[in-house]
């Protein structure tokens, strides 16, 4: 099922690619999907009979799915934060590291979409985590003051992103979702090299609020790194 927001802030379209296999999905993860299958059977006019299309082999916990759609936001708070800043000042991380944020989205995207979780992408600068609504919202009002200001806010991205990325991975035995962080993570500590070098090369400092001074320490002293084009 793919859910694409339209102009109108607070509605979304439910477009069902193959609501037989979205329905037994959510046959199988009611908690998640439950809601959204009700929708998409009104919608669709699916019938109980017309639910019984082939089952994924593997498939997530809830609290797998959460934290595929917590990261994805966390992925976009990125891009949308970026984005902005890029919109206000020359520094050329923001530009470049776009992309790279965008890329992030899709691959968590891909996975939720293999694994028939329900998601929705709400317009640039608003947020169902309230977590992440408040830090864009802060991003936003500090970003505005300085160029020193905007490339702190990259690193405390990338700082906060490195850090939940590892979490979640250390929570699941998913294998799909271990790959598919850990490729996040290697392009979050390439992210993190590039604001920090480049807030070190005006004059400022990056103290490390989320990850350990070690672990900030060992990333900052190596090189870039190939992340399988991220
Ligand atoms: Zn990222
Ligand atoms: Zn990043």
């Amino acid at each position: 099922m793919i859910i694409t927001d339209i102009p109108q802030p607070g509605r979304v379209v439910l477009t069902w690619t193959n609501s037989k296999n979205a329905m037994s999905t959510a046959m199988n993860f009611p908690r998640t999907v439950l809601v959204t299958a009700i929708i998409a059977a009104a919608l669709s006019g699916c019938s109980k009979e017309e639910s019984s299309g082939p089952t994924p082999k593997v498939s997530l916990t809830a609290s797998e799915q959460d934290m595929l759609l917590f990261m994805l936001e966390e992925e976009r708070l990125a891009r949308d934060t970026y984005i902005a800043l890029d919109a206000l000042w020359a520094a050329p991380q923001f530009t470049n590291i776009t992309s790279s944020e965008q890329s992030h989205m899709d691959k968590i995207a891909t996975l939720l979409v293999k694994y028939g979780v329900a998601y929705t992408v709400l317009p640039a600068g608003t947020f169902a985590h309230p977590e992440l609504q408040a830090l864009y919202d802060r991003f936003m009002i500090d970003g505005a003051l300085s160029e020193a200001n905007a490339l702190h806010i990259g690193a405390t991205i990338e700082d906060l992103d490195i850090v939940d990325l590892q979490q979640r991975m250390d929570a699941t035995a998913n294998v799909d979702i271990d790959a598919a962080f850990a490729k996040l993570q290697c392009g979050s500590r390439n992210h993190l090299r590039s604001f920090v070098g480049a807030i070190i090369a005006s004059g400022g400092t990056y103290t490390p609020q989320f990850m350990d001074q070690a672990s900030y320490d060992a990333i900052l002293a190596s090189e870039n790194e190939g992340c399988g084009g991220n």
